[in-house]
Order: C-alpha cells, then sequence, then structure tokens
C-alpha cells in the first residue's frame, strides 16, 4: 500500500546492496526528511512506511524495481573513442558527466574499453540491484502549505530559512 501523499516524513536509515555492502546511511548525520508523493525517495521506501507508529523501527528490502530500476540493456552506448577529448581517461569504471545540451547532468560508467570504441553505460549504479533498509521512523505528519511550495520539510528535522 503506498504511504498518502504530502506527508512530511523523517527518517533515519541505512541501506545495504544485495551483497551486504552498507550504501549509505543517516547514522551520525542528520535524520533524512521528504515529502511523500513527491518522488524524493523510491517507491519502495514510500511503500513500507505506509502503517509504521512513529519511533518504530523496519527492516525491508525493495526490490530494484522499487529501488533504482532494472537494469536497461538499452541504456549502454557504443561510441568512438575519438569522441572524447584526449585529456579524458577511458577505463573501465570510471565515472563521468555528460551535458546533454539542454542543460541536463547526464551521468554515465565506462563499462567496455576496446581498440577503437568505448562502451558507455548510463544506467543507474544501483539499477538493477535489490535494496535491504533499516529505517526508524522520527516523524511523520501533514505537510504544510509552505512546505508543498518550497517542496521541502521544514523545522527541527528540515529545512531552516
Ligand atoms: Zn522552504
Amino acid at each position: 500500500m503506498a504511504l498518502k501523499v504530502n506527508q512530511a516524513v523523517t527518517i533515519h536509515y541505512s541501506v545495504k546492496d544485495d551483497k551486504g555492502n552498507k550504501i549509505d546511511s543517516s547514522e551520525g548525520n542528520a535524520p533524512l526528511s521528504f515529502i511523500s508523493g513527491m518522488q524524493q525517495v523510491i517507491p519502495g521506501m514510500e511503500n513500507n512506511i505506509e502503517g509504521m507508529l512513529i519511533g518504530s523501527k523496519k527492516t525491508f528490502t525493495c526490490p530494484a524495481e522499487e529501488a533504482y530500476g532494472d537494469y536497461n540493456e538499452n541504456a549502454l552506448q557504443v561510441v568512438s573513442k575519438s569522441e572524447f577529448p584526449a585529456e579524458i581517461k577511458l577505463e573501465v569504471g570510471l565515472s563521468y558527466v555528460m551535458n546533454d545540451g539542454q542543460g541536463r547532468q547526464i551521468p554515465f560508467v565506462i563499462s567496455e574499453v576496446a581498440e577503437e570504441n568505448v562502451t558507455l553505460d548510463f544506467n543507474h549504479p544501483l539499477a538493477g540491484i535489490p535494496l535491504t533498509f533499516d529505517i526508524e521512523l522520527i516523524d511523520i505528519r501533514e505537510a504544510t502549505k509552505e512546505e508543498l511550495e518550497h517542496g521541502h520539510v521544514h523545522g527541527a528535522h528540515g529545512h531552516h530559512h
């Protein structure tokens, strides 16, 4: 079941990939605040917070399609090496950001290097990976009109102006 939209949600979280490697955590930092229904967090997060009580904890695993999406073979692109400036190192695993000409920054990883060409992978680095979260619900309430206009949570756990 999906979380109601326009809720100001504050959580502490820690997230691991399917091999148990820790990817990210709010431990030692401020908790994460977001407004539900605005695609500020992955869908699996909102689905699992539904019904939780303030102060409670939960561990859950999001399949890739509820996290950063399935791995898409069509997001691979073969490009001639000559299209890159000479100072760019072309090695497997290096990541760069490309400007799409419309002001958007598109990150990619070099996934293969051949004699003439390189293969660029435009998938999100976590595409295709199920993620396991440990979360603690610090607070949940209706977002205020001002928070909805700004698109972020205000107050103790949120944004300060
Ligand atoms: Zn604001």
